[in-house]
């Protein structure tokens, strides 16, 4: 295990900005760390003047329209024209020619701290579940090696087209953990919001650490120009019906007093709100106790009632739905409620929910979506396939809070891109570029990956990163935390 520092600026910097104490992780002096420390990651790619010149463009923005061939002009990460022919003499040229390019995939819900778990999660064996390995793993975890799952999953995440994450981190155990994820996200040079939470086994009386929460803020949130930004996730209010006694002790059962007492200490940090609702509908109370607002997404829509879905739209609070994970509970705890969300007007995300089970992957998720919706609903709510690439990435940015900047193609917006690759088998020959996305796309299309106007992922590759290194060193750390737990036993 290296004794890699996490802070914004790296140790040296951060601890003249902060005080050393709080920077040295545990066993290490202030000399061992300084010797040690490490900057911020490897540099990411400059940002420069590119043009993608050719390609089928699926805006998704009503104002702009898409293109059958066309360009896409962006200048230090911002779009500056999207037409049939751009010119731009200087930009970076990528040959768009056979490919369609989306905005890259904002997904809203997303544990990046347990990716490295998979070593050990059995989808059908309910002892080696996702539940009762997070239980027992989540509480050995050193930021070390938040840091590196956090990053295995964003390598993921960014391979998949997955360009904006909402990181759940409900496993904060300190500030220095949170520093390591949040480290991990700008490493990486993912956008996305990173959601401060509780350790995993928490006592359910204990307050969410504020004083972390404002001094992660003041670090790493100094403006508002920030790719990175910072809410809470909250542990559940009432009773789970999933995950067993493990998820119960585990991720907390919060009373409403105890619940308004986190998100009063959230809001006066402005900070928004994410809680899971795994168990009976959580609205009423939520609604009852005032606590309902456009800063507040809810996760796993599966049994709201009409009453329910009327207080959302009036309320803004959105939903997020994890299509691969949901469809795997039994139908008696509910069913995915996506036409009748949509029917009633709420705002609905994709997500992915976590990758200690099934891999990242947004063009799956749309399909289950619409299978299970033509399944239940049909034409009764109709439900377009140019409306599902919607939810899996403008819907995702207003969700985040962050539509004035990502989720759509449109000129002075720093959207991010991706390129699919329309000639390989799985796809040609293409017809209609929204029936080729969700009907047929896979994470083994992404060609080329732009956020903010980087190219972390080009030819199927990245850029910058070294992916084995990314993979050994997330083994390395899953296996030595089976060997601290002396797993399984
Ligand atoms: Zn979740």
């Amino acid at each position: 295990m290296t004794g890699r520092k996490f802070s914004r600026r790296g140790l040296m910097q951060g601890a003249a900005a902060l005080g050393t104490a709080a920077l040295i992780p545990r066993g290490l002096s202030a000399q061992q760390a300084a010797r040690t420390a490490g900057a911020p990651g490897a540099p990411l790619p400059g940002r420069g003047e590119l043009i993608i010149r050719g390609a089928a463009v699926l805006t998704m923005d009503p104002a702009v329209p898409d293109l059958a061939a066309g360009d896409v002009h962006v200048r230090e990460g911002a779009v500056v024209a999207v037409a049939p022919t751009v010119e731009a003499p200087a930009a970076q040229v990528i040959d768009g020619a056979g490919m369609i390019c989306i905005p890259g995939f904002v997904d809203t819900h997303f544990h990046l701290w347990n990716a490295l778990f998979r070593l050990f999660v059995r989808a059908d064996v309910p002892a080696l579940g996702y539940f009762p390995v997070t239980a027992r793993l989540g509480p050995l975890m050193a930021p070390e090696d938040s840091y590196r799952s956090v990053r295995l999953g964003i390598a993921e995440a960014l391979a998949a087209g997955v360009t904006t994450v909402h990181n759940w981190s409900h496993n904060t155990r300190s500030p220095e953990h949170a520093d390591a994820e949040l480290s991990a996200m700008r490493d990486m040079g993912i956008r996305g919001r990173f959601a401060y939470g509780t350790p995993v086994g928490m006592a359910d009386d204990t307050p969410m650490d504020f004083a972390g929460l404002a001094r992660v803020k003041n670090d790493w949130m100094p403006d508002k120009e920030n790719l990175l930004t910072l809410g809470i996730c909250s542990r559940n209010l009432g009773a789970l019906t999933i995950g067993g006694a493990a998820a119960a002790t585990s991720r907390g059962v919060l009373t409403i007093e105890q619940i308004k007492r986190d998100w009063d200490g959230a809001r006066a940090l402005s900070l928004p709100i994410t809680m899971h609702t795994s168990g009976a509908s959580p609205v009423l109370e939520l609604e009852r106790a005032g606590l309902l607002g456009s800063d507040v997404q809810l996760v796993h829509p599966l049994l709201t009632t009409p009453e329910e879905r009327a207080i959302l739209k009036v309320r803004g609070v959105s939903y997020s739905t994890s299509p691969q994970l949901e469809a795997r509970r039994a139908s008696q705890l509910g069913v995915i409620q996506l036409g009748e969300l949509l029917e009633a007007g709420v705002k609905v995300s994709l997500s992915t929910d976590h990758i200690a089970s099934i891999s990242c992957d947004p063009f799956g998720s749309m399909r289950i979506l619409f299978a299970l919706h033509s399944h239940r609903i049909g034409a009764k709510v109709p439900l377009t396939l140019k409306r599902l690439l919607q939810l899996a990435t403008l819907d995702g940015a207003v969700d985040l809070g962050i539509a004035d900047r990502a989720g759509s193609i449109t000129p002075g917006k720093r959207t991010d891109l991706v390129l699919l690759r329309t000639t390989d088998v799985n796809m040609a020959p293409a017809g209609d570029p929204y029936e080729a996305v969700v009907s047929l796309g896979m994470p083994a299309n992404v060609d080329t990956v732009i956020v903010d106007g980087r190219i972390l992922r080009r030819a199927g590759k990245f850029t910058a990163f070294d992916h084995g290194k990314i993979v050994a060193e997330a083994r390395e750390a899953a296996i030595a935390l089976r060997d601290r737990a002396k797993w399984p036993t």
